[in-house]
């Protein structure tokens, strides 16, 4: 991988030139929770995370902040949302009535499970709810200077973006008081704290500044680099465009707010089987589905071991285990081990790839730990060890590919009844073998010299052992997949497979 024999992280890099910059910070990122939060957004909140962890790690001052843009409106009624989501498109988030009814609106319906996921991802930004900002008076001075200055904020979009903006254009969209909608209205003029407006649904009248409406995404995000002292902030390719929203959240910071933009860390996107993810599409994958299946360090070994500019290749099934084999093998002397684990830290010694088998052959928690035991594992911490253990039941359900998932034979297969003679011979000599005490690894080399002694290929006594027991032509490794079983059923099986 390139990126680890990079000597420095990339992470490192950006605390960097932050720090030439100035010695306090506030690194920022913010997800629209319009739907399930998925991987891909984990791509945001963990890049702002390993940023501010390198800073805090060099000494600088920080903090790291999450706006939750709660008073967004819903743009159209995604897949997964039914037809009587139809009357509240429109309307912000934090508003809508959430999906299950046990939450106080749409937005917590979807933060609260996200929240819960970053702690356990050991990510503790400080959690900020843009309709309680805006309801609060956060927002107020920067409203009154955008309706003040909209004909230069309008000139800076035109010319930025190269988009023609109606006469009509307003920086802030009001919430119709009566239908609660935030798209349906124009503005009309404003005094004061009090803005005029028209509503598609006829009404016609005045807000407050205060809690009455919003700044339109791009004067939003400008807005609140100033309001919030934001210095660095990571996000998608897409407001990285020329023109984009960052272009023009770069003038109207610097033009109207008076405030030198968050130094920006452009991140890409992470593909799932070639699909990129996105919630609207309903092929999310969320970041507690991963965290049922990965521990949360690989999951941030996952963003952390690739530039934010580099594009992320995601299947929870080969791959998610290529991606723990090399987590395991990193040195935890290295920065990305060091940025990648959590609080808790990952105290399991256990290769994954082995979970994988012991959990299939073992019948309840109790024999998983006394597998592992046997096996000559480690089992401090028999939370954590179980733990893995759920994963790695949860993988082999949901992603594994075929070769690894495996069901053992209570009794002799039919299939083992076609072996040959010399495979047969074998197996009794690995019988004959294994009456002694042997480690996984043993059962695994006289798997190779009852071969020999019978004058079989290797790969001839693997296929008779998985004919035996799984009833199947391939199965996991024969040495640990032998060992992890009761010996005395390893035994007569063997032996009925040899008759
Ligand atoms: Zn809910
Ligand atoms: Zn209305």
């Amino acid at each position: 991988m390139e990126s680890l024999n990079e000597k420095v992280h990339w992470a490192d890099v950006v605390a960097g030139e932050l720090a030439k910059r100035s010695d306090e910070h506030v690194v920022a990122c913010g997800i629209t929770p319009s739907g399930p939060i998925h991987i891909g957004n984990m791509r945001e909140v963990l890049t702002a995370d390993l940023v501010y962890r390198a800073l805090v790690d060099a000494g600088t001052k920080a903090r790291l902040i999450y706006i939750a843009d709660t008073f967004d409106p819903l743009r159209r009624r995604y897949p997964f949302l039914d037809e009587s989501y139809d009357e509240h498109i429109g309307k912000p988030l934090s508003r809508i009535p959430c999906p299950c009814g046990g939450h106080t609106s749409y937005a917590e319906h979807f933060l609260e499970p996200f929240l819960s996921s970053l702690d356990r991802l050991d990510v503790h930004p400080e959690v900020l709810r843009a309709h309680e900002l805006y309801e609060r008076g956060v927002y107020d001075d920067a409203i009154i200077r955008a309706l003040q200055r909209r004909d230069e904020i309008a000139h800076i979009l035109e010319e930025v973006s190269a988009r023609r903006l109606s006469s009509e254009w307003s920086p802030f969209s009001v919430l119709c008081p009566v239908c609660g909608r935030l798209n349906s209205t124009r503005v009309l003029g404003y005094e004061g704290g009090r803005v005029l407006f028209a509503c598609e649904c006829g009404e016609q009248g005045e807000v407050d500044i205060r809690g009455g409406g919003k700044l339109t995404w791009r004067v939003d995000w400008a807005a609140r680099w100033s309001i919030f002292k934001i210095t660095c902030e990571p996000f998608g390719k897409d407001h990285a465009a020329a023109g984009g929203s960052y272009d023009t959240g770069v003038r109207i910071s610097r033009e109207i707010y008076g405030y030198e933009p968050p130094y920006p860390v452009v991140y890409e996107w992470i593909q799932l089987r070639g699909t990129p993810m996105s919630s609207s599409k309903g092929v999310a994958v969320t970041i507690e589905d991963m965290l049922d299946v990965v521990p949360p360090e690989v999951l941030r070994y996952l963003i952390a071991r690739i530039r934010p500019e580099k594009h992320i290749e995601f299947d929870p099934s080969r791959s998610l285990l290529q991606l723990i084999d090399e987590f395991e093998a990193l040195d935890t002397n290295s920065r990305v081990y060091q940025l990648s684990r959590t609080r808790h830290g990952m105290s399991v010694s256990i290769p994954f790839r082995h979970m994988v088998t012991v959990v299939q052959t073992a019948q309840s928690e109790r024999q998983v730990l006394d597998v592992l035991k046997r096996s000559g594992y480690a089992v401090e911490d028999e939370h954590e060890v179980l733990a893995l253990a759920h994963n790695a039941r949860v993988w082999v359900q949901r992603y594994a590919p075929e070769e690894f998932r495996f069901t053992l034979a209570p009794t002799l297969p039919e299939a083992a009844h076609s072996l040959s003679e010399e495979q047969k011979r074998a197996l009794a000599l690995l019988a004959e073998s294994m009456k002694g005490p042997m480690s996984a690894e043993e059962i695994h080399a006289e798997v190779y010299a009852v071969a020999e002694r019978v004058g079989i290929k290797a790969s001839k006594v693997f296929q008779a052992i998985y004919m035996a027991f799984l009833g199947r032509r391939s199965g996991p490794r024969a040495g640990w997949f032998l060992f992890s079983l009761d010996r005395n059923f390893v035994l007569t099986r063997l032996r009925e497979a040899s008759a």
